[in-house]
């Protein structure tokens, strides 16, 4: 049987053929250390970082210099929180965070917590919008660090972020904000969001995996970090290890065709999403969980009202590879956090499904995959007495 049509771009995406191209010699002849110093083989890899790192800083409106170069999102969320919380100990301990971030910024939180932190959780509401009136009231002379991400994964849900950053500015603390779904995909600018921490990896963007980026503003306020990995002092000693170089020379490569690319592609995919979701509408029962208006124009999380909605997934997979929620809630089985927090029921939750359009989602293709889950779908409404 052809494997299902991927639809699952905001789990991963495939590298961009001109990425891989870009990251080949860096594997074999180019296979320098970027911090040997002495001899042309460092000389030449050194340059090839120093361009990747003025692509990534183009992507995001920094500068250079303020990029860590990291494994990935995980990583950076994890240096942004633990760096901040050991800085800024003598400042304050109070970090006000989201519940429908990502776990890597929740469970990164829980563990600062059990060291003696104090962790606010803001609620959102039922489209899970966030609530500047409750980020404001959790505010205490103790907070060092507000944690928000762009958008959201599992929704595409996007925060006010530029109003918060404004805000942390205001009261002189810190904004830390995860953009990993964002980036590459609608315009990030770390002035406009006034972020001082920012997280993002190469493989939502068509980039390889293992390889991610926290920016450190330097400026207004300089940010002081205190390394979570120690060694070698690599990247202004915040993240010491041989530097990853195909993995950068593909970043910069992928943070460059997406900044030529994002604009036409967000077009062309929100009115392919824009068709996948009349139809489901007119068609079946659906509702599209999270607000409708500010949202990443490549994620879509439908709720399809099945009372018995143990073989919608099992259908579904066998069509197109969608996922309930993040990957890492379908990996431990529990049901989403997100949808939780937006106060949908269980049974709600385990007929809700995720789809995440990309590069390689063309209408030709699309559009029979769509036929398919709406006749499947139907089936299962129809057995429950359901109507549209
Ligand atoms: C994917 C993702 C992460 C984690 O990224 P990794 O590359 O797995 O470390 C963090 N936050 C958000 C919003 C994500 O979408």
């Amino acid at each position: 049987m052809a494997d299902p049509l991927y639809l699952d771009y905001a789990a991963t995406t495939p590298v961009d053929e001109r990425v891989l191209e870009a990251m080949w010699p860096y594997f074999t002849e180019e296979f320098g250390n970027a911090s040997s110093s002495t001899h042309v083989f460092g000389w030449r890899v050194s340059e090839a970082v120093q361009v990747a790192r003025e692509q990534v800083s183009a992507l995001i409106g920094c500068i250079p210099e303020e990029l860590i170069f990291t494994s990935g999102a995980t990583e950076s969320c994890n240096l942004a929180l633990r760096g901040v919380a050991d800085s800024y100990a003598s400042k304050g301990n109070h970090i006000i965070t989201c519940a429908t971030e990502h776990r890597a910024v929740l469970d990164t939180c829980s563990a600062l917590e059990k060291k003696g932190m104090q962790i606010t959780v803001l609620h959102t509401d039922q489209h899970g919008r966030f609530d500047m009136k409750q980020l404001k009231e959790a505010i205490t002379p103790q907070t060092i660090l507000i944690a928000c991400m762009h958008a959201n994964n599992e929704t595409g849900v996007l925060h006010p972020v530029a109003e918060i950053g404004k805000l942390a500015k205001e009261k002189g603390i810190l904004f830390f904000c995860d953009a990993t779904q964002s980036v590459g995909k609608i315009p990030v600018n770390v002035e406009t969001l006034q972020a001082d921490l920012l997280a993002f990896a190469a493989h939502k963007f068509y980039g390889p995996k293992g390889i991610g980026a926290l920016y450190v503003r330097r400026k207004n306020p300089r940010v002081q970090l205190i390394s979570q990995i120690t060694g070698g002092g690599h990247e202004r000693n915040l993240r010491s290890g041989t530097l990853n170089v195909p993995g950068i020379v593909g970043f910069g490569k992928a943070a460059m065709l997406a900044v030529d690319e994002m604009q036409k592609e967000a077009e062309r995919l929100s009115s392919l999403r824009l068709r996948m979701e009349t139809i489901f509408r007119n068609e079946l029962k659906t509702t599209i969980n999270g607000s409708e208006t500010d949202r990443l124009p490549t994620i879509s999380n439908c709720c399809f009202h099945l009372q018995n909605p143990s073989r919608m997934m099992g259908g579904l997979v066998q069509i197109a590879a969608i996922s309930s929620g993040s990957a890492c809630s379908s990996a431990s089985q529990t049901p989403s956090h997100v949808l939780t927090a937006m106060g949908l029921s269980e049974a709600e939750i385990k007929s809700s499904v995720r789809f995440s359009l990309g590069r390689k989602t063309d209408a030709d293709s699309f559009g029979p995959t769509l036929n398919k889950m709406v006749h499947f779908l139907k089936e299962l409404q129809k057995e429950e007495g359901i109507k549209p």
